[in-house]
């Protein structure tokens, strides 16, 4: 059985020890956002599944084929998977496209960014050093750095590629075999990069994917004592649950949680520049992204002023199915996500606030059918109102006025959360003072969602703990061990 294979409602298999195993007891729908239509069905993982899934991992990474692989070895593999990647970049766009619904230039943007990664971890793994530590003594010591053995990688459903091969190269880069558990909402990506790094020629087991639901499969994942390391991105509630299972384990991990991120406006900023960044950091992939710039903070002065044109800008967006001609926005992943949005912006209503623009379905015939929200601006809210505390994960911008730096940094930093924020002004030493005041792992000056493979990424207070991406992002899946050796 093949995992490429794409007739309507063809039932996926899992990928464990380069073995496809269908589980068709136990599937569940992926269904096109765009259309409500069933895409597949796709098997779920049992915890026997995952079990064997380990096994299947430790069995492989315990082989010599890949325990005693150079380093340059291993990164001319990651070069075939990105290639692979790329030979099937139509495929893997098409897939996400089908299941989360984003518009298809950005599906095939992220193609190309996952398949950079796998080359980036290629020349980290070939070019990145161990250490002669100074001695103390008649010794030489070393520091070297050890794969965990078999990690486990699990992801959401709104960049699930990018999110996948940032896992999934540097934890390959790092020596190890991975278990991956894709998004529910997204399995199909997933199961292709499987498919393309078997025909890349990594060994069986050593690239496992068990496709399935968060509560069965990840959290037994998390659980099982042969998981030695999880890497995780998604919700702040789905990663406190892991971090206590990882807590009775003793176990590593690294989480990538929610964001409700600040965009910040001077008074002295670019305002056509600021504008344009304020609505793609928001509407962009219909603000299904955790560094969505969701909270924006306009200086009192220019307020009105900003807001006026931002909503007219935000107004001509062109909402459409995700592969139509000029589409801006497609849907929400999903029918239950969009029903999540609309009760938040229910809320803000109640707290008091107003709908400046959206707040509600498109009228469009074409759209009826599918999971559409409109581009969403809510104004007169206070600090207090849960649209403004929360995340909601949807194309929902909260607009809020402040009154000079102090009043700015209090309000940014008012938050559970600390991925991201953006700052807008002509002032470059007010931009370093307010960046470097910010409670947040990545602070764009008069840019916004700038992001690179190369620069640590992660999360402050609640969104997350630890750091992806960068040469860090490779450590992230190795242990160091300390060498003496006696003179
Ligand atoms: P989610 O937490 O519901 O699910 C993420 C993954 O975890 C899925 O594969 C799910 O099946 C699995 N899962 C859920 N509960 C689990 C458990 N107890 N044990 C093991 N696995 C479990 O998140 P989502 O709705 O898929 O994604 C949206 C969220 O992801 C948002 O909060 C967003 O901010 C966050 N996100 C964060 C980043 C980041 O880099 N910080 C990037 C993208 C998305």
């Amino acid at each position: 059985m093949s995992a490429a294979s794409e007739t309507p409602h063809a039932l996926k298999p899992l990928l464990i020890a380069g073995e496809w195993i269908a589980a068709p007891g136990q599937a569940f729908e992926s269904i096109n956002p765009a259309t409500g239509q069933t895409n597949f069905l796709i098997s779920a993982a049992s915890e026997a599944h995952v079990d064997q899934a380990v096994e299947s991992a430790w069995n492989a990474v315990r082989q010599p084929a890949w325990r005693d692989m150079l380093p340059h070895k291993r990164a001319a593999l990651l070069r075939a998977i990105a290639d692979g990647m790329d030979r099937h970049a139509d495929t893997l766009a098409r897939l996400q496209m089908i299941e989360n619904g984003k518009v298809q230039a950005e599906c095939r943007a992220q193609v190309a960014s996952a398949s950079a990664t796998f080359r980036y971890y290629a020349g980290v793994c070939e070019t990145l050093t161990a250490e002669v530590t100074p001695p103390r003594g008649d010794y030489l010591s070393m520091t070297q750095y050890e794969p965990y053995g078999v990690v486990a990688a699990i992801t959401p459903w709104n960049s699930p590629m990018t999110m996948e091969a940032q896992k999934v190269a540097p934890a390959l880069a790092a020596g190890n075999a991975v278990i991956l558990k894709p998004s529910e909402v997204t399995s199909s990506p997933a199961l292709e990069l499987g498919r393309i790094a078997l025909e890349a020629g990594l060994p069986p087991g050593i690239l496992n994917v068990v496709t399935g639901l968060g509560a069965t499969a990840g959290k037994r994942l998390v659980e099982h004592p042969g998981v030695r390391m999880v890497s995780f991105t998604g919700g702040t509630a789905s990663g406190r649950a892991i971090a206590r299972a990882a807590a009775d384990k003793l176990m590593p991990v690294a989480l990538e949680l929610g964001g409700k991120s600040p965009h910040i406006v001077f008074a002295d900023a670019a305002q056509d520049a600021a504008i344009d960044a304020v609505i793609g950091g928001i509407f962009e992939g219909s603000g299904q992204s955790c560094v969505a710039g969701s909270r924006l903070y306009v200086q009192r002065g220019i307020a009105q002023a900003f807001i006026e044109q931002l909503v007219a800008r935000a107004g001509r967006l062109k909402v459409g199915l995700p592969d139509a001609a000029g589409a801006q926005m497609g849907p929400i992943a999903s029918f239950a996500h969009r029903d999540k949005i609309e009760g938040m912006v229910g809320t803000a209503l109640e707290d008091g606030g107003e709908i400046l623009l959206g707040g509600r379905r498109p009228d469009s015939d074409a759209l009826r059918a599918g999971a559409f929200y409109l581009p969403t601006i809510l104004g007169r809210l206070d600090g207090n109102a849960r649209v403004v505390r929360e995340e909601i994960f949807g194309p929902v911008l909260c607009v809020l006025p402040f009154d000079d730096e102090e009043d700015l940094v209090a309000q940014a930093n008012d938050s559970a959360y600390g991925l991201a924020a953006g700052i807008w002004t002509a002032d470059y030493r007010r931009a370093w003072r307010v960046a470097r005041r910010l409670e947040a792992g990545s602070v764009w000056i008069n840019t916004y969602k700038q992001l690179s493979i190369a620069t640590p990424f992660g999360g402050f207070k609640q969104s997350g703990i630890g750091r992806e991406k960068g040469l860090s992002g490779l450590r992230l899946y190795q242990q160091s061990k300390g060498i003496y050796w006696g003179l």
